[in-house]
């Protein structure tokens, strides 16, 4: 099985803490989707044409500033060009200020049986400090309505936001509760370089959060979420049994996905590679055979290390047979031994041949992970 990822590289403005790729500009839409189109058509041969899509993900930027009609097009592309599983996910990223009059209901028609909906908190002033371009009143809104529509759907929020604090956060967790979402994603704010974000706390405008909250609300995250039973899969996933992404299962698990549009990134098992992150350069590589991509083939110690990170930040964990049937019993033995300290310390433990992260280090897991990394020489 595969995926497709469709990167729309709009918005209406920029968040104040995001680093990923878009633009404000709308003026170029329809000849950027026009070149999605013909990626498509150009790449299919990246995916073994034993393999059936059974995810199509329309993340970005932000999907629903397209309308249905031009969600209609890039799912026909992938219809026409691929084979399709008999189930298979589409989920649209949706942000609630794009609600408009039947839009859900049309993107119910055209085959959309997932949305994620990018509420991040229900809180007013988090939101205008992240500089959201929806206010709370839009996020119930939207929420009720998403809720009468779609069986399938998920939401966002963060935790860690300047302003916020544990009884704010608990809040956020509970009116996302109350519409009964069969899946959350929940990421911790990161001050990322070149931000607005990250300016503001330089010139001290804005404080962060002390450690201590964040880990607090973290904690609280993990215990409500589970007591309500989710299924905490992922460090930043929890679904209710059978409603995990079936696009994100695929990344961490290390299976194919073609990545379409500006800075979208692909994996064909052994290389990966990522388009330009700039909507010209892109439009203009694909009208006139410019390079836009660049790829890298993984070495087997750049398996082994993904394979340590994706392993460790899902349920699943670093399996030792998997390990020794994959890369060799080299591999196994130096993993066994860079273990001991961090299993000394209770942050890892070994469930049966698994390797697995403890309940009070998971969220320190991105390091313990990049502890046990073989370095490339
Ligand atoms: S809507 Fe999403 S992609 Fe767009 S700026 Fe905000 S966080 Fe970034």
């Amino acid at each position: 099985m595969a995926s497709v990822y469709f990167h729309v590289p709009f918005c209406k403005q920029a968040c104040h803490y995001c680093n990923f790729h878009f633009s404000t500009s709308l003026k170029n839409k329809a000849l950027l989707l026009k070149a999605m189109l013909s990626e498509l058509e150009l790449r299919k041969a990246e995916l073994s044409e034993s393999e059936q899509i059974n995810s199509i993900y329309f993340g970005g930027g932000t999907p629903s500033l397209l309308s249905a009609i031009e969600i209609k097009m890039l799912i026909d592309t992938v219809k026409t060009n691929f084979a399709l599983a008999s189930e298979v996910e589409i989920t649209l990223e949706m942000n609630p200020d794009d609600d408009r009059p039947n839009y859900l209901k049309e993107l119910k028609k055209i085959g959309i049986n997932r949305l994620s909906i990018g509420v991040q908190s229900f809180f007013d002033d988090e939101l205008k400090l992240m500089n959201r371009a929806h206010d709370a009143k839009e996020a119930f809104l939207l929420l009720k309505k998403v809720k009468e529509l779609f069986d399938n759907f998920s939401l966002d929020l963060i935790y860690g936001m300047p302003m916020s604090n544990l009884e704010k956060w608990e809040k956020n967790i509970e009116l996302a509760l109350s519409f009964e979402p069969n899946h959350i994603s929940s990421y911790a704010l990161t001050i990322e370089p070149k931000t607005v974000l990250s300016h503001q706390v330089k010139k001290q405008q804005v404080e962060v959060l002390d450690e201590e909250v964040v880990l607090a609300q973290f904690n609280f995250l993990m215990d409500r979420l589970e007591k309500e039973g989710y299924e905490h899969y992922e460090l930043s996933s929890f679904g209710k049994p059978s409603f995990q992404s079936v696009n994100n299962c695929a990344y961490w698990s290390g299976k194919s996905y073609l990545g379409i549009g500006p800075s979208a990134h692909s994996f064909d098992g052994i290389t990966r590679s990522w388009n330009i992150s700039n909507n010209a350069e892109y439009v203009k590589g694909i009208s006139t055979g410019k390079p836009f991509i660049e790829r890298e083939t993984l070495n087997e110690i750049d398996r082994y290390n993904e394979y340590l990170m994706t392993g460790l930040r899902t349920k699943k964990g670093v399996s030792l047979s998997h390990i020794e049937e994959k890369f060799g019993s080299r591999y196994k033995i130096l993993l066994e031994k860079e273990a001991q300290n961090n299993i000394a310390a209770q942050m890892l433990y070994w469930d049966g041949d698994v390797l697995k992260v403890s309940r009070k280090a998971k969220f320190l897991v991105d390091g313990l992970a990049s502890d046990l990394f073989i370095l490339n020489n």
